[in-house]
Formats: structure tokens, sequence, C-alpha cells
């Protein structure tokens, strides 16, 4: 059988995907992260994924997709559109970037063949999903089996977040014993404030609501 001894981390550093990079240093005796500069406002987010693959002792590639964000509409790439500060009824927030995880996740499967691997890593979560389509499992699975049609290949598309709300996503963190590193170092926020943020914006909220969530549940067992 073949082996699979590397994997490709598709990686922002955020809360999700930097939890997910430490998983994978677990996993895997080599990890590549691969981040993605799609036009975001945020631009500090590259700078504070850069260091924390540093500290993991991983290898760090950036790599310049601004097409991405331009392609649709949406407020973490376009200064003119203000952002939800709510999901809309009937559609997604416009924090949603439309194709951002298919062209990701596509360009990381090719970026990673080259490198003869198949193992690759995304920190989606159907939990909790924001609304946002391609963060489910059905999209996930589906797009796996293209990306094996489009090459040829046997890729395998690991998301260990999927079944995770954030307070489980903190509890892997803990677990993993990077819970320090993913409060204080990592950037959730969309107003682009690292570690707790600007505590108003959803990404903030959802991060806080799962943090505080787990840091009761911690309290709890310690009683017990
Ligand atoms: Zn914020």
């Amino acid at each position: 059988m073949e082996t699979r001894e590397k994997a490709v981390v598709v990686f922002s550093g955020g809360q999700d995907s930097t939890t997910c990079l430490f998983w994978a240093l677990k996993q895997f005796k080599e990890v590549v992260a691969l981040c993605f500069r799609y036009g975001q406002k945020h631009i500090l987010e590259v700078d504070m994924a850069h260091a924390i693959a540093r500290r993991a002792g991983v290898e760090f590639f950036e790599m310049e997709v601004p097409l991405i964000g331009t392609l649709g509409r949406n407020s973490l790439t376009d200064e003119s559109v203000e952002m939800d500060s709510r999901k809309p009824a009937e559609s997604y927030p416009n924090t949603f970037v439309p194709g951002r995880n298919l062209f990701f996740l596509s360009i990381a499967a090719v970026f990673a063949r080259e490198r003869g691997i198949f193992d690759l890593v995304t920190g989606v979560s159907q939990t909790d999903f924001s609304g946002y389509p391609d963060c489910r499992d059905s999209f996930i699975r589906s797009l796996n089996v293209t990306l094996n049609l489009a090459m040829d290949e046997q890729f395998v598309i690991h998301t260990p977040l999927m079944w995770r709300d954030k307070a489980q996503t903190w509890a892997l963190a803990d677990e993993l014993g990077v819970f320090d590193i993913v409060r204080t170092q990592t950037l959730t926020c969309y107003n682009g404030i690292p570690g707790d943020g600007c505590g108003a914006c959803p990404a903030c909220v959802l991060r806080k609501r799962g943090l505080d969530q787990y840091l009761r549940q911690k309290r709890g067992d310690g009683l017990e």
C-alpha cells in the first residue's frame, strides 16, 4: 500500500486551520502549510500564519490568487461592501467568498500532487459553518471525488473539525497542547484584530461563545 506520510494543510492562520495544522503534525511525518493571498483586507493574517508555521516547524508556502477575491462580491475583500453583522434570513452573510474553498482545495490538490502528496487537510466545519455552503461535508466529499477524477489520483481530504462546534475545536487545541498558541497567535476576527479580536464581529462572537463554553466545561470537569 502506498504510504501516506505527508499532508498539505490549507492554512489561513485562523483558529480552525491552526488547530488543523497541529492536528496534522500528529498524523503525518511531514506537513506543508499552504496560505493564500486572495485579496483579503486583513493581510496581517498571512504574516501571522507564517509565524505560526515557523513556530510549528513546517514548510510554509504563500500563493497569490487575488482573482478569487474579485470574482464574487463580498465584504472580506471589497472595501466598499459593509460587513453583515448577522446572517440574512434568505441567504448567506456577505462575508461568504463564493467559490473560495472550491478554488483553495483544487489549487492545493495540484500543488500537493506536484510534490507527491495526496493528503489534504482543511478546517471547514458543518457544525459551525456560518451558512457557508462550501463548508459542508457533502461538498467536501463531492470535491474529493472530482479531484480524483480530474487528476486520476487518490486524494484524501481530511476535515478534522467537520463535526465539531467551536467549543469542541477549542478542546481539540487543548488536547494537542496548543491552546495558548491558538488563543493568542491566530487571527479569526473579520476586523483584523489578532487573538481574542474585536469581540463584536460574527467571527469573534462565534469564537468567543465556543471559548466560554469550553472553559466552563473544563472548570465543570475539574470539580467532578
Ligand atoms: Zn472581530
